[in-house]
Parts: structure tokens; C-alpha cells; sequence
């Protein structure tokens, strides 16, 4: 799998996960899918909810490593709901979910393995001391494990 995105998307999440440190910042990305390509149209930051009490039940049965936003991320579901709807009508989808990880490196934890759907992808930026110094991106292959996917960036505006 190749994961295309320009530059100035990247900047997009370089800038969120810089700005949230050290806590964990979290996107959904909109774009379009064809055969092994997926392209980003568009990046939506979105709050980090982990924590948040109306969402208790979902997350009551992680396991303790997750239970900071230091090192756990949750979009907002309100927030899937609407970039869905977007996605609809600008005949876009879901294509993946990017997230940071504060002061450790761009290389899915348990966690977001736990959390994971086949279907996307999961760029990851490690942030060092405030600093974005690494960027992967992450697919499940079909034994559930994670693979990195090669990114292509393009260089338009
Ligand atoms: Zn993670």
C-alpha cells in the first residue's frame, strides 16, 4: 500500500502535533482509494477525547498503558460522523487516521494496534521534546500486524 500526500498536508499535522505536545493529537484524513493507492484530499484535525467520561464505556476495558492522552489517542466519534457526511458529499472517504506520539517513536503501540481497522491507514508523527522528528505511516496486513506504507509526497501546494 502507498499512502500519497502533499507536503503542505503534512504540515498540517507537523503543526497540530507540535502545538497538543506532549499530549497526543489525532486527525481523520479524507481522500480517495484506488487499488493499492490512497490519496489525501484533505486533513481534519481533531480533539483528542480520550478521557472523556461520556465515552467511559467504550474505553473501560483498555488495558492501563493506554489510559493517558500521553499515550492514547480517541477521535472524537462526532467527529468521524461529520467528516463521513463531508467525505459524502465530496464524494471523498475515510482513507485514515493520523495521530502523534509525544517523546517516543512514529511505531504503533498495543494499543493502536487493538484499535485499528484493516481499511485504514495510520500515519504517525514522533515528537521529540516538542519537535516533529519522524513521520510513518501504518497499515494492518492480513495477520492483524502492523506494516509501514510507503509514503509518496507530492510536492503541490
Ligand atoms: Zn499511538
Amino acid at each position: 500500500m502507498t499512502i500519497a500526500i502533499s507536503q503542505a498536508q503534512i504540515q498540517i499535522i507537523v503543526d497540530r502535533a507540535e502545538q497538543i505536545y506532549p499530549e497526543e493529537c489525532c486527525g481523520i484524513l479524507l481522500g480517495t482509494i484506488s487499488g493499492s493507492l490512497k490519496t489525501v484530499v484533505e486533513v481534519i484535525p481533531t480533539v483528542n477525547v480520550w478521557g472523556n467520561p461520556e465515552l467511559a464505556d467504550v474505553l473501560a476495558d483498555l488495558t492501563e498503558i493506554c489510559r493517558t492522552k500521553t499515550s492514547r489517542y480517541t477521535i472524537d466519534p462526532q467527529a468521524i460522523f461529520k467528516a463521513t457526511k463531508r467525505g459524502r458529499d465530496l464524494q471523498l472517504e475515510i482513507v485514515g487516521f493520523f495521530h502523534s506520539h509525544p517523546d517516543s517513536p512514529a511505531v504503533p503501540s498495543i494499543c493502536d494496534r487493538d484499535l485499528a481497522w484493516d481499511v485504514y491507514s495510520y500515519p504517525i508523527v514522533s515528537v521529540m521534546q516538542g519537535k516533529v522528528k519522524d513521520f510513518k505511516s501504518w497499515v494492518l496486513d492480513e495477520l492483524s500486524i502492523f506494516q509501514q506504507e510507503e509514503i509518496s509526497c507530492l510536492k503541490l501546494p
